[in-house]
């Protein structure tokens, strides 16, 4: 099983440069829509008999601790997106370990599972932060999927980025890397596998380009969020740009999903990770 469709699991207004978005001494009076979704997703990735990797903010564990419990029932996989949702290279390295060994203590207190990888919220592993992986290793995760190999309108990215995964030999260990899918086309690097691209993308498009880099023998890494299938979640008040990115296509985001995992089977960055490691004989 050489694919990943994975979940960011936070709430809906859990996104960056939108002034209107909660703070977060707010943010547990506000209310939420995470449960539902994250398991209406799993219900789908379920029905396919597919598993995903489930990169939580330690902060919905802590909040919701049940389906962080629930996933992990299911046999899906338990993983970091950080406690708080800040983006990596506006911390310090101290402020960074902090967070990782919190929101990995928390969720495995939680699951009773060892949590080994790590997403950075808005892929915020870049050129400012070459500390990241060393931090990483340090926290002790093994694996991390948080590199954008690809242009990026938002926060992060690394646009020369590997589009394979990789290993990173650090002082205290290694870190294999999954970084996010993306093909290449006309010499260019297209992301087609979650956020905006996936709500923007028709299906043909993302058929097209999925095609494309399963030709080349990479694996497919998705990634949503949960209320990216529910046309019906509160929304952030923001200017037309940032509208777009966070909310077009939010009705037919559902459906794709739907059809992609009809289609390709899924698996976890775990079994990624052991193959990796049998592979590469580590
Ligand atoms: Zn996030």
């Amino acid at each position: 099983m050489s694919n990943v469709f994975s979940i960011d699991v936070e709430d809906w207004y859990h996104i960056f440069n939108i002034p209107s978005a909660p703070k977060r001494e707010d943010w547990d009076k506000v209310p939420s829509i995470v449960e539902y979704n994250f398991l209406k997703l799993l219900d789908i990735l379920d029905s396919q008999s597919s598993k995903s990797t489930c990169f939580f903010l330690g902060y919905v564990g802590k909040r919701f601790p049940r389906i962080v419990i629930e996933a992990n029932r299911r046999g899906h996989e338990v993983a970091s997106h950080g406690f708080y949702h800040q983006p990596v290279n506006q911390m310090s390295p101290k402020e960074f370990y902090e967070d990782l060994v919190n929101s990995k203590k928390l969720l495995e207190d939680i699951s009773g599972s060892v949590v080994l990888g790590f997403r950075a919220p808005s892929f915020t592993v870049t050129n400012e932060n070459p500390w990241f992986f060393e931090v990483l290793a340090d926290a002790g995760y093994k694996y991390d999927s948080s590199v954008f190999p690809a242009f990026r309108f938002s926060l992060g990215g690394m646009k020369k980025g590997n589009l394979a995964p990789y290993e990173i030999i650090l002082q205290n260990g290694i870190i294999i890397e999954f970084p996010i899918t993306v093909a290449k086309f006309l010499g260019l690097r297209f992301c087609f596998t979650g956020g905006g691209y996936l709500r923007l993308f028709p299906y043909p498009l993302i058929k097209f380009f999925k095609k494309k880099v399963e030709n080349e023998n990479r694996p497919l890494v998705f990634y949503i969020h949960p209320r990216e299938i529910d046309p019906m979640h509160p929304r952030l008040k923001a200017n037309f740009i940032k509208k777009f990115m966070s909310y077009y296509n939010i009705k037919s985001t559902e459906e794709k999903i739907v059809n992609l995992t009809r289609e390709t089977k899924f698996g976890t960055f775990r079994d990624l990770l052991i193959n990796y490691l049998q592979k590469n004989g580590r």
